[in-house]
């Protein structure tokens, strides 16, 4: 075979945009190759979808790529610099530990970064090894399809390698390597980054390129930063709506996991709500509950504060003007929040058109829900299918209440109950990746390298709104054992 035909099936077409931009902004680096790299698992939709073939992938030439032991044709390899509030305090970051092949130009022409996490040191490593364990890699992938099957803008997973190697935590773990997919790995950090360690024109640099990937319809011109500002606030304001949805809770909303495509990224201790209860939390270094899902909507305005102060000097020569503008910018999230969510709700409880009162009707729910300990999920899943649970809440004389008002607000709509139900298989997925489920599959593969559990748990999260047969034994809450779930950092 020539190596023109190799390079044509193995089907990589990788730019090199952000190694164009200025140097302050990343660091090329080498390759840090591992002993003996084993595929995992390989996301052959998404390598179709990128117009990578997936034979060769699979291949020991396309296994030593998602390795970090060969690079792609066409790749260049650089950890990207970023800053960021941890937790409300300011520190300098970067890629410690992965790196950017470069951008995947499919064959629709979409562009997408193809970066490995947990392929060795760089120079923003600080104390770190560089490396990753096997089961943090398998969540991120698990759990990020989970959310793209449930339409939720995110970062995607192609492939999950083990390394070889060890790596140490509390324990000693098998090593492994991510691939990641995403529009950009810009963060509000990486503008963090810029604003202040870059010149003005290296952050307007940034800005300009940020505009050009990911919103081409922003006309070029005085404005054009402030309108940047206004769409990176509506793209939030949707995502964090989506996230409240189906009751996902990031985890670790710093502001370098908040990126400006709008997608989710950085899936650590992350988790969705099984009984419902604002004030859920599962990071176990959340110790105050900064990122309980309830917080996620004030917590990602804080985070859009942080990004608008970085564009300052662009918005305007005067800060104080600058201030007003992004200011006046920043105080349309909470409505906008608002909208999303309540447009979303609207959906998950049949409802096409708006009344006044539907925020009500939707709050008391909540509140009843809350009373009794529901789980989120089920509780919409049983509303659409109309079978009643045999639960406290469902045979309280409060939702029977509240089910007589939801009954009545249904037919003062045009619409036919049959197309109300219709919405509702839309809005209200019947599986979620719960976590009992999720963490059966990760040891399964991480003690006894049996990835049969994931592979199915994968399969049945694939179509969250079918509410197939398979499905059923999936939708069971955790025994209260499993309750007390929390997530530990050792990532
Ligand atoms: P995260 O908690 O994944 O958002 O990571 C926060 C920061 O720590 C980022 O700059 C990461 O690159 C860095 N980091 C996390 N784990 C490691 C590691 N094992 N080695 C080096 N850097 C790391
Ligand atoms: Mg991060």
């Amino acid at each position: 075979m020539t190596k023109k035909t190799a390079k044509k099936e193995a089907g990589w077409n990788l730019d090199n945009s952000y190694a164009r931009l200025p140097k302050s902004l990343f660091t090329l680096v080498h390759l840090n190759p591992v002993p003996s790299p084993k595929l995992i698992i390989l996301n052959e939709v998404l390598a179709l979808d990128l117009g990578l073939g997936v034979e060769i992938l699979k291949s020991k030439s396309g296994i030593e790529i998602f390795a970090g032991n060969k690079s792609p044709e066409g790749a260049k390899p650089l950890a990207q610099a970023y800053a960021g509030h941890q937790f409300g305090h300011f520190t300098m970051l970067g890629d410690g530990r992965a790196m950017l092949l470069g951008e995947q130009i499919t064959p629709r022409g979409h562009k997408y970064d193809i970066q490995l996490k947990g392929s060795g040191r760089t120079p923003y490593s600080r104390g770190g090894d560089g490396r990753a364990a096997l089961g943090p890699m398998l969540r991120e992938y698990i759990i990020s399809e989970a959310m793209n099957a449930l339409g939720i803008p995110t970062t995607r997973s192609l492939a999950v390698v083990t390394t070889g190697e060890l790596v140490y935590r509390d324990e000693k773990l098998p090593g492994a390597i991510l691939t990641r997919v995403a529009s950009s790995h810009i963060r509000v950090g990486t503008f963090q980054y810029a604003a202040w360690w870059c010149s003005l024109e290296e952050l307007r640099h940034l800005a300009d390129y940020t505009i050009q990937r990911h919103y081409p319809d922003i006309e070029l011109g005085d404005n054009r930063y402030l309108t940047l500002l206004q769409e990176v606030v509506k793209r939030q304001a949707s995502l964090i709506a989506k996230w409240m949805m189906v009751g996902f809770i990031h985890g670790v909303m710093n502001t370098d996991n908040m990126a400006i495509s709008g997608e989710t990224i950085d899936y650590g201790p992350c988790a969705f709500m099984d009984t419902y209860a604002p004030e859920t939390v599962f990071s176990s270094i959340d110790t105050r509950g900064r990122y309980a899902y309830i917080n996620q909507p004030p917590i990602a305005m804080w985070n859009l504060a942080r990004f608008a102060e970085t564009l300052l000097p662009l918005l305007h020569d005067n800060k104080e003007e600058a201030i007003k503008i992004a200011e006046k910018a920043l105080s349309e999230f909470p409505e906008l929040y608002r909208c999303n969510w309540l447009t979303g709700m609207r959906g998950k409880l049949g409802l096409f058109n708006a009344e006044e009162e539907d925020e009500t009707l939707i709050e008391d729910l909540l509140k009843i829900m809350y009373k009794y300990q529901a789980d989120y999920t089920n509780t919409f899943r049983s509303l659409t299918l109309d079978e009643p649970l045999d639960s406290e809440m469902f045979n309280s004389p409060e939702f029977t209440q509240w089910q007589e008002k939801w009954k009545a607000r249904l037919i003062r709509q045009q619409e036919t109950s049959e197309a109300s139900k219709e919405l509702m298989k839309r809005s209200n997925p019947s599986v979620i990746p719960r976590n009992h489920r999720v963490e059966e599959a990760i040891e399964a593969a991480v003690k006894c390298e049996d990835y049969s559990v994931m592979n199915r748990l994968l399969m049945v999260l694939s179509q969250p709104y079918d509410y197939t047969a398979e499905q059923i034994e999936y939708i069971r809450p955790p025994e209260p054992s499993d309750c007390k779930y929390k997530t530990y950092c050792g990532t």
